[in-house]
């Protein structure tokens, strides 16, 4: 099976109503005349008030999905202001990014906690694009590999072989998201490796050679084709960047 790329655009907490409508038909007509491949999906995840209007509006192009930013792990219940994976469905959205480092630093998301979100997802099929990274401190004290394999084997590997193989992993190094710093492509290279080997000693090759790995980290139009030629960087998430569409449609081409 050929390994799904994916150029995945986190938009945060932007963009009004008409803000988002404006963007994703910017986006959508300057990709139209563009060859996608088979294998490219174009993921947009926008706040979770837009994704049904965005489903909508992506219904003719067949490589763009929508993706939420978050879920909760309950199925429904007094929970106030939060969305549950099964709503997050309905919309006719295909991915949820999880454990993003945003969440788990200003609302204390633990990998138990992903953990769980993960579970909903996959209950609602829907692809978790599951985030892992180390701060700057971890990289600095050489704790990186360390870090990014706890979050990977208390958040992602309880999954038994054919659930993993319906997730994304997408490395972000901390010290890389929104600073203008961007990991090295020997570095992604080093790191998006370390992920396949491990999913391999905890899964097989077979899995491992499946599983898309993408960077995320101030990746922008003059550095994503140097990252995305690495061998084991299957894409990227895209923050700053994905809120201007030449620049998004830019690193979108670079794959
Ligand atoms: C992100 O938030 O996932 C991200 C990669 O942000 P940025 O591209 O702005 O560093």
């Amino acid at each position: 099976m050929i390994r799904k790329k994916i150029v995945a655009g986190n938009w945060k907490m932007n963009n009004t109503v008409d803000e988002a409508v404006y963007l994703l038909s910017s986006i959508e007509s300057l990709l139209e005349e563009e060859n996608i491949p088979e294998n490219l999906h174009v993921v947009i995840a926008p706040p979770f008030i837009h994704l049904k209007m965005l489903t909508d509006l992506v219904q003719n192009a067949e490589y763009m999905h929508i993706a939420a930013q978050n879920c909760h792990h309950e199925d429904k219940g007094a929970y106030t202001g939060e969305i549950s994976a099964g709503m997050i469905q309905s919309t006719g959205a295909k991915y949820v990014i999880l454990g993003h480092s945003e969440r788990r630093l200003y609302f204390y998301e633990t990998n138990d906690l992903i953990k769980l979100k993960v579970i909903s997802c996959l209950k609602n099929d829907l692809t978790p694009i599951f985030c892992c990274g180390e701060v700057l401190a971890e990289r600095e004290s050489e704790k990186h590999f360390e870090t990014i394999k706890n979050q990977l084997v208390e958040g992602l590997f309880h999954l038994e072989s054919e659930d993993i193989l319906q997730a994304v992993i997408a490395y972000e190094p901390v010290w890389a998201i929104g600073t203008g710093k961007t990991a090295s492509p020997q570095q992604a290279q080093e790191m998006h490796a370390y992920i396949r080997a491990l999913i391999a000693q905890f899964y097989d090759e077979d899995v491992a050679s499946q599983i898309s790995i993408l960077y995320g980290g101030s990746c922008n139009p003059s550095n994503a084709a140097e990252l995305f030629s690495q061998k084991d960087v299957d894409g990227g998430l895209i923050g700053g960047a994905s809120l201007k569409s030449a620049d998004f449609v830019h690193i979108v081409k670079s794959i």
